[in-house]
């Protein structure tokens, strides 16, 4: 079903024309964008992880939401910016350039039908400053448009009570936060028997870190042999299912925010 893990009355793409003509809050509906990648995940997880986050996190905080507050979710993006899995076979990689304009020019379509808050909703953790730079642009362009860049794990949740030290530290590709998910959202994708525990390797500053406060540009090739950064090994379907859970309370509150600002 092309609506996947959106509930059927919560995706956009099966309004009409004339649906969204005669929308009468159309100035506080809150459309949300999920943004995914389709780019290696180890040799455990299909490409597709990123995009089936935002999507299936997605679907469940529309599925809790108060049906009386209106909300759509536009077609999962699938494709993101992944250059640094650069590689690693079937890895889909958009330019910066390319990412903004598609996102730019979907949110002016949606502006000029009238809607005026807009979630950038995304996964993949090599693209948030692209999110942030066109959120501002466009602010700059419609200042009546509301729009926010926003990563799907920030939202208030338990994941990280759910990790080992050292994962919440090195776990940020394929490890055991991304795999216990995809063990909620599509099991079947998992294959568990190839599962593997790697952290980063040749990192060698104690300062200098991959994703910290003083970052570093790195490629997964030179950090990881089989394109996982965590230890995927521990992941379990019951941590999936909390996360899920707990993501989704989450993005409940962030969108009723986003409705009422
Ligand atoms: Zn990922």
């Amino acid at each position: 079903m092309i609506h996947g893990f959106i509930p059927p009355e919560r995706f956009f793409a099966y309004l009409t024309w004339q649906d969204i003509e005669m929308m009468t809050e159309k100035e506080n509906t809150v459309i949300i964008q999920p943004i995914g990648a389709i780019e290696q995940h180890g040799y455990h997880l299909p490409l597709i992880v990123d995009a089936a986050i935002s999507q299936g996190v997605l679907g469940k905080a529309l599925s809790l939401l108060n049906p009386t507050i209106p909300a759509y979710s536009l077609p999962t993006l699938y494709y993101g910016k992944s250059n640094e899995h650069d590689g690693f076979a079937g890895t889909i990689s958009l330019s910066a350039h390319t990412l903004y304009s598609l996102i730019e020019e979907t949110v002016i379509s949606i502006y000029q039908a009238g809607f005026r808050k807009l979630i950038l909703m995304n996964s993949h953790g090599g693209q948030p400053q692209i999110m942030e730079i066109i959120a501002r642009d466009l602010h700059q362009k419609f200042p009546d448009l509301s729009i926010f860049p926003l990563f799907t794990w920030k939202v208030p949740n338990i994941t990280n009570e759910l990790l080992t030290p050292e994962e919440k530290e090195l776990g940020i590709h394929a490890g055991d936060a991304e795999t216990s998910l995809m063990l909620a959202l599509l099991p079947h994708q998992v294959k568990m028997d190839l599962a593997v525990k790697e952290y980063p390797r040749n990192l060698s500053s104690n300062l200098l870190s991959m994703e910290g406060n003083l970052p570093f540009a790195w490629l997964t090739r030179e950090v990881s042999e089989t394109g996982v950064m965590g230890d995927a090994t521990v992941a379990t379907q019951e941590k999936g299912y909390q996360i899920l859970a707990s993501l989704a309370q989450g993005w409940v509150k962030v969108i009723e925010e986003v409705y009422q600002f």
